[in-house]
């Protein structure tokens, strides 16, 4: 395996890491019930998913 001659500077990792940050996911709106929710996931309000009911709401 390849191992580093030199260690690299605080400069030279920090820029490296600069691409590293996740970015918060942001709500869509449900298109069966018009609520905040996340994308590609069944709705928590109306258990709809791609125009389909998958699971009823919880009471
Ligand atoms: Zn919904």
């Amino acid at each position: 395996m390849a191992v580093p001659k030199k260690r690299h500077s605080k400069t030279r990792r920090d820029k490296r890491r600069s691409h590293l940050a996740l970015r918060p996911s942001r709500p869509t709106l449900c298109s069966h019930c018009k609520q905040p929710t996340i994308a590609h996931r069944v709705c928590a309000n109306c258990g709809y998913y791609a125009g389909v009911e998958v699971k009823p709401p919880e009471e």
